[in-house]
């Protein structure tokens, strides 16, 4: 399914994605192909990606030193890593996502999430808008989203 569509099957996300009952915020790296590159490694001075011993592998997460601090998000060239806390509220999942189009969404409005393969699914409320000269034109956009969205959403629709 990924080589044709882009998109990861179920049975892939399912290996990446945080244990149930997982507290606060952890890397979801949806990065699936072999294919030479590891910035996301060299990027995260927490140890929470396993150094490369093969340029060509697939990123390991060691999920219990990640903070979910979203550093390895903005290196990495194929927008393949988010933050999910999905004890972010009794209510919402906070997801991070990787955004490079404009315009960027205002912080404290509502836009239209969408799934891996652009369908609308619901509400997302903008949290925050982190932008930085270090972070080049990748935005990390901090998204709350109904609670049981945080492994659906992966991107938004901002109304112009
Ligand atoms: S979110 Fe932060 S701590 Fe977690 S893997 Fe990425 S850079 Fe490392
Ligand atoms: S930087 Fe992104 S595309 Fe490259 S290996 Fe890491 S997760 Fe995959």
């Amino acid at each position: 399914m990924l080589a044709k569509t882009g998109v990861p099957a179920r049975e892939q996300l399912e290996l990446i994605q945080p244990p149930a009952g997982h507290q606060g915020p952890v890397a979801v790296i949806e990065c699936f192909q072999e294919i030479p590159c590891n910035p996301c490694s060299e990027a995260c001075t927490r140890g929470a990606i396993a150094p490369f011993t093969d340029i060509n592998n697939p990123p390991v997460l060691i999920r219990e030193n990640c903070n979910g601090c979203g550093n390895c998000m903005f290196r990495c060239p194929g927008l393949a890593i988010f933050v999910v806390d999905e004890t972010y509220s009794d209510t919402e999942t906070l997801v991070k996502i990787p955004y490079e189009y404009l315009p960027l969404p205002q912080e404290n409005t509502e836009v239209i999430a969408l799934d891996r393969e652009g369908k609308a699914v619901g509400p997302a409320r903008v949290l925050k808008v982190q932008q930085a000269k270090a972070m080049d034109r990748t935005a990390l956009i901090w998204l709350a989203v109904p609670k049981e969205l945080g492994m659906t959403v992966r991107n938004i629709k901002v109304e112009r």
